[in-house]
């Protein structure tokens, strides 16, 4: 990306905020913290960052700031823009996913839940139930382990694998159709 955050230009931003917060608030590890979650942002979106932070925050904004900052940053801009800065998760909850998991407090039970995030909210396809803040008092609400997704865990004889088998079986009646209409049975 051309605008790309240089770590030049994060330096110089982090000494804009180390003249209002003081140094000590921005130590060698909490730099490198802020910048994992800034690095891929643009230098302006960067800015806009530091600026609001400098205009709203009373006390040194910590990393979790930043990364709460680059995730509104990245809600607010509009979907082109977006399309940059795929890899910044909006919602962890879901992972972006649009699905998690409620775990029951007590029986351990799992059950899918559709997120309440705006991935879960257009998952409309999805049919699973919204989570509802009182299911909190029964449920724990997590991302889903995606590793359970490796297409590696597959069974081969899940559905998946007989789409191929239903694509043959459309495109034969497709030709039929054809022919059919075309008077040539
Ligand atoms: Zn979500």
């Amino acid at each position: 990306m051309m605008d790309q955050l240089t770590k030049n230009y994060f330096d110089i931003q982090i000494d804009r905020l180390e003249s209002v917060f003081g140094e000590r608030a921005f130590s060698g590890e909490r730099c490198k913290l802020i910048w994992r979650a800034v690095e891929r942002l643009s230098w302006k979106s960067f800015e806009r960052i530091c600026d609001h932070l400098i205009a709203s925050c009373r006390h040194a904004p910590l990393p979790k700031d930043f990364a709460d900052a680059v995730r509104a940053e990245i809600k607010n801009q509009p979907r082109a823009q977006k399309e940059d800065a795929p890899y910044v998760i909006l919602c962890e909850c879901c992972l972006d996913s649009g699905v998690c998991q409620a775990r029951g407090r007590r029986s351990e039970q799992v059950y899918f839940i559709r997120c309440t995030c705006e991935v879960g909210e257009k998952s409309h396809h999805i049919e699973l139930p919204m989570w509802v803040d009182t299911f909190a008092d029964v449920f724990e609400r997590r991302a889903i382990d995606h590793t359970e997704w490796k297409p590696n865990r597959f069974d081969p004889n899940h559905p998946i694998a007989s789409i191929q088998d239903k694509v043959n079986l459309w495109r034969a009646k497709m030709r039929a159709s054809k022919a059919f209409w075309a008077g040539e049975t």
